[in-house]
């Protein structure tokens, strides 16, 4: 088979589209005003930001006044959980609740309070990677400040019933944040519908440039800044708005939240023939639930190789994709999120992530299945991990 270039890691990051690149383009020249200014330069730059904010609004079903652009999904993550156990803690509630398989923009922060006297409580994830709500109802204490819960999984994809916990917590008038980086885009989601406070978004995830988020929050609850300074956002995040990546994020958040369902029907078609494929090969499993998971996300493990050579063999055939394995971080630390399922540490390293979208072509498909079969059995040829299993040796 011919060679192709396949990008099938655009839950890693996405490229720039043309639309929101053409959009973008006259406020880094012409357009450069600061948006804080009174001449019409910076009026226009004013205007530019507005309109971003409405459209980011309408996609999520909020408010305009209800939007706050941020550098990064991080950054909104970070202001959603420190902000409010920032303003809980003065109401003597330092208890937060969040899961074990969060991104680590949750993680690590919820570590960080976890050093500054909040007290945090890590649901755990059944083996579909999916959360019962009941776990969040039964951890939510008399001093619980927050729950966050991711919306869809960076690594296997699995959906969360978010509306269902959003609802337990407002039955026991604790506030709700979701990660959503994943999600936007992919699932139809109405904040106020699903009953959501807070919601962290990110542009790189749906063809936006890099360094641009958002972070929703419900109109009443105000947190405290995590970035001083001038009056930009209504007070609440200083710095200098970024006029084209903002202008840019409105155009994304606008095309990626047009027809969800209808482009979902095709990239699940095309994600389904890839788990089929790739499952056929003996010694393999889907991680995370089959269903309840992002249309473009497949998470196999492959027992008897190490994801990163598997991803090497896979780049000089032309695909782009991930391993569940954190080896991009330096560590060989399988990932938390694998563990987190239940997967033993030699089963999370030979995992490959393939996130597609609706550009996947049938023969991109067919080169997918004709390739990872060859691959993976020239990796177990070479392994001595395949050998002793093979020869039903216990392995470690
Ligand atoms: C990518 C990602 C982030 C971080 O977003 P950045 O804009 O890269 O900071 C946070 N959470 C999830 C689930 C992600 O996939």
């Amino acid at each position: 088979m011919e060679k192709r270039s396949i990008y099938a890691d655009n839950a890693a990051t996405t490229a720039v589209s043309e639309e929101v690149l053409e959009a973008m383009l006259p406020y880094f020249r012409e357009g450069y005003g600061n948006a804080s200014s009174i001449y019409k330069l910076g009026r226009d730059a004013q205007r530019a930001v507005e309109d971003a904010r409405e459209k980011v609004a309408k996609a999520l079903g909020a408010e305009p006044r209800e939007i706050y652009f941020t550098s990064c999904g991080s950054e909104a993550d970070n202001w959603a959980i420190k902000g409010t156990a920032e303003l809980m803690a003065k109401k003597g509630k330092k208890h937060i609740i969040t899961s074990v398989f969060e991104h680590h923009a949750v993680l690590h922060t919820t570590e960080y309070l976890e050093k500054h006297g909040f007290e945090v409580t890590y649901i755990p994830v059944s083996d579909k990677g999916l959360i019962d709500p009941e776990d969040i109802k039964n951890a939510i204490r008399e001093d619980t400040a927050l729950v966050t819960i991711m919306y869809a999984n960076n690594e296997i994809g699995t959906i969360q019933p978010i509306e269902e916990i959003a609802a337990i917590c407002h039955e026991k008038g604790v506030i709700f944040h979701t990660d959503a980086v994943q999600a936007v885009g992919h699932v139809d989601i109405d904040v106020h519908k699903q009953g959501i406070d807070m919601l962290s978004l990110s542009g790189h995830k749906i063809h936006a440039q890099k360094g641009i988020g958002a972070l929703y929050i419900r109109k009443g609850l105000t947190l405290p800044n995590l970035i001083h300074g001038g009056g930009q956002e209504r007070g609440k995040r200083a710095g200098t708005e970024n006029v084209p990546a903002i202008v840019g994020l409105g155009v994304a958040i606008e095309a990626a939240t047009r027809n969800i369902s209808e482009k979902n029907v095709g990239i699940t078609k095309q994600r389904n023939k890839l788990i089929d494929g790739i499952l056929t090969l003996p010694y393999t499993r889907l991680n995370g639930d089959r269903d309840k998971r992002l249309p473009g996300n497949l998470n196999i493990s492959i027992e008897g190789i190490e994801g990163e050579s598997l991803l090497l063999m896979l780049d000089m055939y032309g695909i782009c994709a991930s391993s569940g394995s954190a080896c991009t971080s330096g560590s060989l630390d399988p990932s938390h999120v694998l563990l987190s399922i239940g997967l033993k540490h030699e089963v999370a390293h030979g995992s490959l992530r393939l996130s597609i979208e609706d550009d996947v072509t049938d023969e991109d498909v067919d080169y997918i299945l004709d390739v990872i079969p060859k691959v993976v059995n020239r990796l177990r040829e070479m392994s001595p991990v395949w050998e002793k299993m093979m020869k039903g040796e216990k392995y470690e």
